[in-house]
């Protein structure tokens, strides 16, 4: 019985939901609150019965779809959701720090002596004990991934919709240029500026090109993402390639380094 049967099955209840947060800025959570008038709609279907954002209690033993936001970081974080991935039928990673390491993942391979130059000797206990920082899917199998940084809340409904009551439809892996030129929106290369969209997974709609700004990677990159061609591109239109290789940095540290 796939996951999402087990979780519709359950008929005398409705499914129950944990929202768990590990090292992010909690602005991918705060995001859930902008789905503004789903909102009161998402909360009448689910038993949401723990939400980090909101409470000091601890999360309960039981559930059935678990969200986390955030990088694994710690010793505590990876048993967290160790515990999580064996209690829920569906666990749902939201966030570039969740799916590609993000922001955190930035100081992957030196994170602890990060915090050594920081904190010197006195990290507060309340750190745990620093590992090298990850997604949630290099320590758990993850059911469904909800990118960017931050979340689209819309995004973020149109999934849990698919963890709640079943989708045939699968996350797009192509990367975002095809998107982009449906826009009919300048490319940033032909102005000879950098945009990190040739490489990164179509998630968004190109959101931050339709703003007039360059895609900064937050989506993470595309499977048929061709770095050493995108190296190429760059230099054929005089934009800098270590500005590219720096740019990646941002979003997508921990997959560049594996
Ligand atoms: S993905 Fe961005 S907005 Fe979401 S928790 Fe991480 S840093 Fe914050
Ligand atoms: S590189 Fe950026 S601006 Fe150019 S087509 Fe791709 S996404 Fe659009
Ligand atoms: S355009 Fe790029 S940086 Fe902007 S939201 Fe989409 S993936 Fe993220």
């Amino acid at each position: 019985m796939c996951a999402w049967q087990m979780i519709t099955d359950t008929n005398s209840r409705p499914p129950r939901v944990v929202v768990v947060g590990l090292a992010s800025c909690f602005g991918c959570q705060l995001q859930i609150t902008n789905a503004e008038a789903h909102l009161t709609e998402i909360l009448g279907q689910i038993d949401l019965r723990y939400w980090q954002l909101v409470t000091s209690e601890d999360m309960p033993d039981e559930f059935d779809v678990a969200i986390i936001e955030g990088a694994v970081t710690t010793r505590e974080a990876e048993e967290t959701v160790r515990k999580v991935r064996e209690r829920a039928a569906h666990v749902m990673a939201i966030g570039a720090c969740a799916v590609t390491g993000g922001v955190p993942g930035m100081a992957s391979n030196e994170l602890a002596s990060r915090a050594k130059e920081v904190y010197a000797d006195s990290l507060p206990d309340a750190s745990g004990e620093i590992i090298e920082p990850r997604p949630v899917s290099d320590v758990i199998e993850v059911d469904s991934e909800v990118r960017c940084c931050p979340i689209d809340p819309y995004d973020f409904v149109a999934h849990l919709q698919r963890a709640l009551f079943g989708s045939n439809r699968v996350d797009e892996t192509r990367t975002m240029c095809a998107d982009c030129k449906r826009n009919e929106t300048e490319c940033f290369f032909s102005k000879g500026e950098l945009c990190l969209g040739l490489v990164t997974r179509a998630a968004c709609g190109a959101r931050c090109v339709n703003l007039g700004r360059p895609c900064n990677g937050c989506a993470g990159l595309s499977p048929d993402a061709n770095l050493n061609g995108a190296r190429a591109a760059c230099a054929s239109y005089g934009v800098s390639v270590a500005d590219f290789d720096k740019a990646l940095e941002m979003f997508n540290q921990v997959a560049l380094q594996k």
